[in-house]
């Protein structure tokens, strides 16, 4: 994601002698909102924010490290830094967010040239990490900013934001408190931890007073938040005083244990009338020997009430979900009801993992390790089943009126999305004539689908 695809936050600063930082934001929404955070300390201290991370002075990578492909994209970033270093383009590398935590040292042992590794715990400290680095004189040893323990919640407001402006995450928690046996979350993030709730409101009506009409809030564990303080029902407080804030339109609930999603929180959401009917809620799988080995809190039984219940309770709901093929052991049987499910659960986005082996994780050392092409073929099986009911579900809006939030406007024609396409996972809604600017709201009709994005006709 390129934070200079908004121009409202490029920044120009004339200085005696410019110090330019480069910075390379990678891995989920949750880290986005650190390398938000990150990108406004490096900017207020001085240092000038540059588009071009392959010609900076010091670049920041901030990675992660939470599968094997989101590593190997990390450790690509970083080796293609390395080779602007040696060309002389790049003076310093600086390392953070979930590798550098994953790994710590050992990171500089696989690659060499990397001038600092920082933690999760120093993320506030960039800046005068950054201005250390670039003091010091060439060393093969990078410096280390690690800490034991990884920061917990911290307070992300005063974010520069990569988002535009009109929509934003909300992060209300860090960490998780589950052991689900394939992850690696709860080593690198720590105990779940939530930010205090008048943190968390403080931070969305800043984000609002900004501009945002829309927020995602998301944490490993979104309807776990205020367990650890003490509330009862802390998610559906927190979307209800939310939902007082003025100029937002939209409150979007992402990462939904499914075990967690009780009649409260539904009927909460229900009541709510900014909180979208959209629940993306991961379930993994659907079948109870793997579930149980997963140490998932659900069952098949739990998942296929709750999706009927969501449907009952919340009008026109969208659900979203992400599964993981390939787990060990997993038998042919086991992953025919996988897709057996899909095609009775008809999803209308759905996201698909292969099981990764991740060292430290208990499923790692499980036997029955499955060959990679079997976890392909599964995973061609279930994105195959999912493209046609994704389309029949596209294809069922045609007709249909839906107040749309544009994201882009072009004299030729504009992009957004209605209530359930989450930003930048999910599909969007074409619309060939140009209308609102982005931020704005315009009632549309559906008259079609390209692919999986619908085609929609101002009225
Ligand atoms: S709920 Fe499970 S999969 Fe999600 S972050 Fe926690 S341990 Fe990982």
């Amino acid at each position: 994601m390129d934070f200079f695809q908004n121009p409202a936050i490029l920044i120009v600063m004339e200085t005696q002698s410019v110090v330019t930082v480069g910075f390379v934001a990678l891995g989920c929404p949750k880290n986005v909102v650190d390398s938000e955070v990150m990108l406004a300390r490096l900017g207020q201290s001085g240092l000038v924010l540059s588009p071009d991370p392959d010609h900076a002075d010091v670049v920041v990578i901030n990675t992660c490290g939470f599968i094997e492909p989101a590593k190997e994209e990390a450790l690509e970033a970083i080796r293609r830094a390395i080779r602007y270093k040696k060309k002389g383009h790049i003076r310093k590398i600086v390392v953070a967010g979930c590798l550098s935590e994953r790994m710590g040292q050992a990171l500089s042992n696989e690659i060499k040239g990397i001038d600092a590794i920082v933690g999760l715990a120093r993320r506030d400290q960039i800046a005068e990490i950054v201005q250390q680095v670039l003091r010091e004189p060439k060393s093969k040893q990078p410096d280390l900013f690690l800490e034991h323990e990884p920061g917990g919640a911290k307070d992300d407001r005063g974010r520069l934001l990569i988002t535009p402006a009109h929509w934003a995450y909300l992060r209300i928690s860090e960490g998780c408190n589950r052991r689900c046996s394939f992850c690696t979350i709860p080593a690198i993030r720590g105990q779940f931890q939530s930010k205090p709730m008048q943190m968390v409101l403080d931070e969305a009506k800043e984000l609002a007073a900004n501009g945002a009409v829309e927020l995602s809030l998301i944490a490993q564990d979104s309807n776990f938040y205020g367990r650890d303080l003490g509330l009862k029902d802390g998610l559906c407080q927190l979307i209800r005083e939310l939902e007082k804030i003025d100029s937002l339109e939209w409150i979007r609930l992402m990462y939904l244990y499914p075990a967690g999603i009780d009649d409260r929180l539904l009927e909460s959401i229900a009541a709510c009338r900014k909180v979208v009917h959209y629940i993306d809620m991961p379930i993994q799988h659907i079948n109870n020997r793997i579930l149980k080995s997963m140490c998932r809190a659900d069952t098949r039984e739990h998942t296929i009430e709750l999706i009927s219940k969501i449907r009952n309770c919340l009008a026109g709901a969208v659900l979203r979900t992400t599964v993981m093929v390939g787990y060990p052991a997993e038998t042919d049987a086991e992953f025919a009801e996988l897709l057996e499910f899909i095609e009775w659960a008809r999803f209308d986005a759905l996201g698909c993992f292969r099981f990764s082996p991740e060292p430290g994780t208990a499923a790692a050392g499980l036997p029955g390790q499955l060959p990679e092409g079997i976890k392909h073929q599964r995973a061609d099986a279930v994105m195959s089943a999912q493209q046609k009911i994704a389309f029949a579900n596209m294809d069922g809006r045609k007709g249909k009126e839906y107040r749309i939030l544009i994201d882009e406007a072009g004299p030729h024609g504009s992009v957004g999305r209605f209530y359930g396409q989450a930003p930048h996972i999910d599909s969007v809604c074409k619309l060939p004539a140009a209308t609102a600017a982005p931020g704005g709201f315009i009632q549309a009709n559906v008259i079609g689908r390209d692919g999986y994005d619908l085609i929609a006709e101002p009225l």
